[in-house]
This record gives C-alpha cells, structure tokens and sequence, in this order.
C-alpha cells in the first residue's frame, strides 16, 4: 500500500468525490472547497511534481484540466477560474503527487496570490532566456 494519499485515492484505498477520469488522469472535489465547485485534477500514475511528468502526462493533466474548467463554468458561472499547481515545499507544494487546482473564483473571495514584480531591465530577461534556453536542449 503506497503512503501517497492520492495514489491511495487512485488505487480507490480512500474515498473521493470523483468527477472525471481518463486514461492519464483523475479529477476529483478538493475537501477543502476554497469555494464551491473546486477541483483537482491529479496524474494517475505517480509523478511528484512537474519535472517528472511524462510528455503524454503532461497533456492529459492541462487537457483534462480545461475540460473540467468548462464544466465548472458551465455548473457554477463563476466570475473567473484560478488554475494553481505547486511544486516543492516553497512554492506550497503540500501533497507530493502531481495535481492542479481548479478553483472558481468571485471578487472578495479571500484566495490571494501576491505578485512581487520585480521589472527588471531587458538585458537581465534576456539573460533569464539564455539560462533557460541552454537547458531546453
Ligand atoms: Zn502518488
């Protein structure tokens, strides 16, 4: 038995509320309802976090993850759709298994993200570019 509660959900170990399931992916209510109608969307195979997703992973969550937003829009007209997905402790990764947040959101709903922008000059974004660049391969 894994020590992963969402391979454990995948598995059917533990109980969740499911509301869609595919070939890669499985997306099922967030217990804890940010607001209502919200959602994770969730690899079926272990992948801890987004560097170790497979390519055909990684299509199936963000295609997955679109068709559940629409029907959440569709199911609670929302004003707007937060997407968050974390990976490691300090971006607030809490569970160590791949998984999207859907999130409906409305004006004062509490959800915040800070947004610190640093608007550095053009040179330090190119530079940022050549990094990732060089890893891209
Ligand atoms: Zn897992």
């Amino acid at each position: 038995m894994s020590n992963c509660v969402f391979c454990r959900i995948v598995a059917k170990e533990i109980p969740a509320t499911l509301v869609h399931e595919d070939e890669h992916t499985l997306a099922f209510m967030d217990i804890g309802q940010v607001n209502p109608g919200h959602v994770l969307v969730a690899v079926k195979h272990h992948a801890e976090n987004i560097y170790a997703l497979e390519d055909a992973q990684a299509a199936a969550v963000f295609r997955a993850a679109a068709k559940v937003a629409r029907a959440i829009r569709g199911a609670f007209e929302p004003q707007g759709l937060s997407v968050y997905q974390a990976n490691g402790a300090a971006a607030g990764q809490t569970v160590l298994h791949l998984h999207v947040h859907l999130v409906p959101r409305y004006e004062g709903d509490g959800m915040a993200l800070t947004w610190p922008v640093k608007n550095p000059p053009r040179e330090k974004l190119v530079e940022y570019a050549g990094k990732i660049k060089a890893k891209l391969g």
